[in-house]
């Protein structure tokens, strides 16, 4: 057998880091500070990357991997707990609401400072440390500067940029890369038993999200609204159709972000009204309406945020159709390239024909404005603009006259 020298390969994923496809370089990092080797461990880690490179996946299998005996096998209870949540040493933040206020942080930093129940670290994971307030950011500032013994933190956001300079310093930074369309299909097909070319179509169309891939590939449902998504661009012929496309979307995207919580709003809602006492003698109806508007609120601002991110993976969608636009009308993808799976190629190559014929009947000029267009209503949609308008003003500008 001749082993090519050229080819030096990662180590291969197992156990905890077996999801991680593409991150074989980070993932590399993380079990040399598992392993206690010298200057490779730090008490406090930002884990970087794109939305859906990962970093969660990454920040979780860390933890486990601490907890572990055996450095994250994935099977023992110390693994599964901590990659669900459960763990008593492992504290996973996955902010519901806008922000991570300063109350929140100084429960966090109290967790932190106590010794690990069953011995390792007390790992505390981050995952949106982007949405920590100014307040909450010097809160956990002092916490990292002065950290307990086996206190490990693990901070995620999309970029360095998004956490504050100071906390930034203290932390070890890694990135995680977009993985390849490659290796996001071949994952698709070997772990879930995905047929080869929707494994692929997934793969280009999720752009390096897993998670993303995984549901196009799996869900008929996610796909189909996918579809809808792109055939907006092609089928909005007059500002009657912009005005109720927008109104479709609002009303969907709503639908959808009410019913992921619907459960859970029920279930907190239980939960307050067995606290205050509902149904028992020595209740207190004050102290209880304030609280329950109060949850209200914040069930409010959940569905909220949740709409939000819905209407952004519609511009994310929007995005990829013109960008593939652009790269017939520019050149960068010529004939014959549009279904690969490296290099260039179309993110939507299953509806190559309907790019084409957009890329013909306008300019790369109209094709840029209509990319910044989309821009202009993601920004709109982090501000306070109703989704309505913004959709509303973006559907004129992406119709065929507009
Ligand atoms: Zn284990």
């Amino acid at each position: 057998m001749t082993v090519n020298p050229q080819i030096v390969r990662d180590p291969p994923l197992t156990g905890v880091w077996s999801e991680l496809v593409g991150q074989e370089k980070a993932v590399a990092v993380l079990r040399r500070a598992v392993g206690g080797q010298a200057h490779a461990m730090s008490h406090a880690w930002l884990l970087t990357g794109p939305p859906g490179s990962g970093r969660s996946n990454a920040a979780r299998a860390f933890a486990a991997a601490l907890e572990c005996a055996e450095g994250g096998c994935g099977a023992c209870n110390d693994c599964r707990t901590a990659l669900s949540g459960a763990h008593p040493d492992v504290t996973l933040v996955r902010t519901e609401t806008l922000s991570i206020g300063v109350d929140e942080v100084r429960e966090l930093v109290r967790r932190a400072a106590m010794s690990p129940s069953r011995g390792r670290h007390q790992v505390v994971v981050v995952e949106d440390a982007d949405r920590v307030t100014e307040r909450g950011a010097d809160a956990l500032l002092k916490a990292i500067e002065e950290p307990a013994a086996r206190t490990v933190w693990v901070l995620c956001a999309p970029t360095p940029d998004d956490v504050i300079v100071t906390i930034r310093s203290r932390c070890r930074r890694l990135h995680l890369a977009t993985p390849r369309d490659e290796a996001v299909a071949e994952l698709l097909v070997t772990r879930d038993g995905v047929a080869p070319e929707l494994a692929a179509e997934a793969a280009r169309a999720a752009q390096g999200h897993i998670g993303r891939a995984r549901r196009l590939a799996r869900d008929e449902d996610a796909r189909s609204r996918r579809d809808r998504i792109l055939a907006l661009p092609t089928g909005l012929n007059d500002l009657g159709d912009c005005l109720r496309a927008a109104q479709e979307l609002v009303a969907e995207t709503g639908q959808e972000a009410a019913a992921a919580t619907a459960d859970q709003d029920a279930r907190e809602r239980g939960e307050l009204e067995k606290a205050l006492g509902f149904g028992t003698k020595g209740a207190r109806p004050r102290h209880a309406a304030a609280a329950i508007k109060d949850l209200e609120d914040e069930q409010k601002a959940r569905v909220k945020r949740l709409q939000r991110d819905a209407l952004d993976r519609v511009l994310t969608e929007l995005t990829t159709f013109h960008r593939d636009v652009l790269a017939l009308q520019t050149g960068a993808v010529r004939p014959g390239e549009e279904q690969r799976l490296t290099g260039s190629r179309l993110v939507n190559a299953g509806i190559a024909d309907r790019i084409r014929q957009v890329a013909r009947s306008s300019t790369s000029d109209r094709t840029v404005r209509r990319i910044d267009a989309i821009l202009e209503a993601r920004t709109a949609l982090e501000t306070n603009v109703s989704p309505q308008l913004a959709m509303e003003a973006l559907l004129v500008n992406l119709a065929p006259r507009g």
